[in-house]
């Protein structure tokens, strides 16, 4: 499809769904994986797709275990509860998705109380904040026990050299260090493109710094549902409890853990292809007026507009087949069921609605 030749009356077949990376639909390849998996029950620790799935990422990432979850809520959440006690705190940003975008739950149904931090532009928590937020031990105070990051976030890339030192901060200070690393595979795509190098090998540091480490395999590796935590043996063992007791025991899930498992083996290298695409995207989208396009680093194209504007955009969008968000800024996920000519519609419908 040429998309220059397009007018507002274009009608494409398939709606170019930008939303999220979450909207994909299971490969061919992953559904045959999925229709092939031997199954067993899970809750008897029965099923063996899921036990190689859990083999295969605790192995690829550098831990003794890893544990199945239905979502990142439950993973995160299961990962707090395994760090903190009732009373204790966690340290974590103001727009980290365990503490903005998780209902609350750590606090809800862990007793955990979170002490957010404003972050860096570059998504870091600055290290002299996290140093001066850390409670002296003092009956006054709950108990600081973990540094809680997340990378991606909001698309961007922890960098490396920040992770070190924010892991070695938090061990001067006992603090245990968990990573919300949904997109932790998109931040290894990009480390890998910048340094050289196999992306699960980037992974792999990126977790060396980190006891647990959480990863979505619902986002853009495409699995239909799916997180997997992983951590040391007693960690992970905690983790297994809370599960249980937060409804995510289930039964033949190895049929989900396939998916999973052929996305971390077949859908992660292609990630440079969503990176590219968002590029691509915000390339489009330079220079409108009204327009502050902020440079991807991964997948997720974040712009600044006025909230009516963004609202009128969001609509005209939809009426043009292009589905985006705008809650805060207007946003742009790119994944493996978008193609260049999609990207190539949605910015000719863009820039229609600017007149340019
Ligand atoms: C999506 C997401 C989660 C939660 O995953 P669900 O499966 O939707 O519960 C956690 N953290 C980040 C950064 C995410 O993007």
């Amino acid at each position: 499809m040429n998309a220059s030749t397009n007018t507002a009356t274009d009608a494409r077949a398939t709606v170019v769904d930008l939303r999220s990376d979450t909207v994909t639909q299971p490969s061919a390849g992953m559904r045959a994986a999925m229709a092939a998996a031997p199954l067993g029950d899970d809750v008897f620790g029965d099923d063996p797709s899921v036990n190689a799935l859990q083999a295969a990422l605790a192995e690829r990432l550098g831990f003794e275990a890893a544990l199945f979850m239905p979502t990142g809520t439950q993973s995160n959440l299961c990962a707090l509860m395994a760090h903190c006690q009732r009373g204790d705190e966690y340290i974590v940003g103001q727009f980290a998705h365990t503490y903005r975008w998780e209902g609350g739950g750590a606090a809800v149904l862990g007793s955990i109380q979170p002490q957010p931090l404003n972050h860096a532009p570059d998504g870091s928590l600055p290290l002299a904040d996290i140093e001066a937020n850390i409670k002296p031990d003092d009956a006054h105070f709950a108990r600081t026990r973990l540094l809680a990051l997340e990378n991606t976030i909001g698309g961007k890339v922890l960098p490396m050299g920040y992770l070190a030192d924010a892991s070695e901060l938090a061990r001067r200070h006992g603090l245990a260090r968990h990573l919300d690393g949904a997109r932790l595979f998109n931040a290894a795509v990009a480390v890998a493109a910048a340094e050289g190098g196999d992306p699960y090998a980037a992974a792999r540091r990126i977790c060396g710094h980190f006891d647990s480490v959480s990863v979505c395999f619902s986002k853009g590796l495409g699995a239909p549902v799916g997180s997997v935590l992983c951590g040391s043996r007693e960690l992970i063992q905690r983790a297994h409890r809370s599960r249980k007791m937060l409804g995510g025991g289930m039964r033949q899930a190895g049929v989900l853990a396939a998916a999973a498992h052929y996305a971390l083996d077949h859908q992660v290298r292609r990630l440079a292809e969503d990176h590219a695409l968002a590029s691509r995207l915000a390339e489009g989208l330079r220079g409108l007026p009204g327009l502050t396009v902020e440079a991807p680093q991964t997948n997720i194209v974040f712009c600044d507009v006025d909230r009516d504007i963004a609202a009128k955009l969001v609509a005209h969008l939809k009426a043009q087949g292009v589905l985006a968000t705008g809650l805060y800024k207007l946003r742009f996920v790119t994944h493996l069921d978008v193609d260049a000519a999609g990207v190539d519609h949605a910015i000719a419908a863009v820039r229609r609605f600017f007149n340019a």
